[in-house]
C-alpha cells in the first residue's frame, strides 16, 4: 500500500469514515475486484471480496457501487457474485439502479454508425486469436492473454483497419492488453460525477481502479474522496493510492469495514 499524493492522510480518512453519516465505495470488476481472465466469465472475485462487501454494506452502512467497462448484460455473472447495490457498466453508457430500473443513454447517430463500420475490420482479427467485444457505446478488440508476435500482428492491422477512426465523434483508446474505439460523450468520470451528485457533499467515498479507462474516474474523485490503482505493478496515474491485489485490496477493505461499522 503505497500514497502516491503526499498530501493523503489514510489514518484521517478512515477516521472521518468512522463518523461518516454516508459512505459511498466504487469499484471497478475486471482487474480490480478479480484477477483478469481472458475469457471474463471465468473471471471471479479474489477470496474474501464477496464477503467483506456483504459486511460493508449491512455492518457498517455503506452504498457500493460497481462501476464497469463491461456491458450491463456481461456482468450478469459477477453481479450474482458480489453484494452490491447500484451497477454503472458500458463505462457509463448504462445503469442499473437500486430500485432495479434500467437506464441506457443514447449515443448519436454519426457514432453509431462509425461504430458499425469499425466492427467488420475488428470482426476479422477474430482468426488470429483476438477477442472482439461490441458493447452500447464502442468496440473493443482484446490480445491480452495472446503469444507475443499474434497480439503484435493483431496491433499493427486494427491500427491500420481503424486509422481515422478517433474523430470528433470517436476516441480510439489503448487499455491493458487491447484497444477501444469509443464514443465521445461519456466515460467512468461522467458516471462517478453523476453518483456523486446524488450524495451529500461530506459523504465519504473511495473509488478502487485498475486500467486507463479508470483515470476518468480518478479525476472526478478529486477533491470528493479517495482514488485507489489496484494494480500489481504500478503505473503512472491521477490515484491517491496504490494497493497490490489481493492481500493489499482486502487489508484495505477490511479496514473500510472496522472503520466504518456501525456501532
Ligand atoms: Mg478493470
Amino acid at each position: 500500500m503505497q500514497a502516491l499524493d503526499s498530501r493523503l492522510d489514510l489514518d484521517g480518512f478512515f477516521r472521518n469514515l468512522g463518523h461518516a453519516r454516508e459512505r459511498v465505495l466504487l469499484l471497478d470488476y475486471d482487474g480490480t475486484l478479480a484477477p483478469f481472465h481472458r475469457r471474463p466469465e471465468h473471471a471471479f472475485p479474489y477470496p474474501r471480496v464477496a464477503e467483506i462487501l456483504k459486511e460493508a454494506i449491512a455492518g457498517c452502512a455503506t452504498r457500493v457501487v460497481i462501476v464497469s467497462g463491461r456491458r450491463l448484460a456481461d456482468l450478469r455473472g459477477p453481479l450474482a457474485r458480489i453484494p452490491h447495490d447500484e451497477v454503472w457498466a458500458s463505462h457509463g453508457w448504462e445503469r442499473f439502479t437500486a430500485l432495479g430500473e434500467h437506464v441506457a443513454y443514447e449515443l448519436r447517430g454519426a457514432a453509431k454508425r462509425q461504430l458499425q463500420l469499425a466492427e467488420a475490420p475488428a470482426r476479422r482479427l477474430a482468426i488470429h486469436g483476438a477477442r472482439i467485444e461490441r458493447k452500447v457505446a464502442s468496440v473493443a478488440v482484446h490480445w491480452r492473454g495472446m503469444h507475443a508476435p499474434a497480439a503484435e500482428l493483431v496491433r499493427e492491422r486494427l491500427a491500420v483497419a481503424w486509422q481515422g477512426l478517433g474523430n470528433d465523434e470517436l476516441d480510439l483508446l489503448e487499455f491493458d492488453g487491447g484497444m477501444e474505439l469509443r464514443a465521445r460523450g461519456r466515460d467512468k468520470g461522467h458516471a462517478v460525477r453523476d453518483i456523486l451528485a446524488g450524495c451529500a457533499p461530506d459523504a465519504v467515498c473511495a473509488y478502487l481502479g485498475d486500467d486507463h479507462t479508470d483515470e476518468d474516474a480518478f479525476a472526478a474523485m478529486k477533491g470528493r474522496g479517495l482514488s485507489v490503482l489496484v494494480r500489481g505493478e504500478l503505473r503512472r496515474t491521477g490515484a491517491d493510492l496504490w494497493l497490490a491485489p489481493p492481500e493489499e485490496l482486502i487489508e484495505f477493505l477490511e479496514r473500510w469495514c472496522a472503520s466504518g461499522a456501525v456501532r
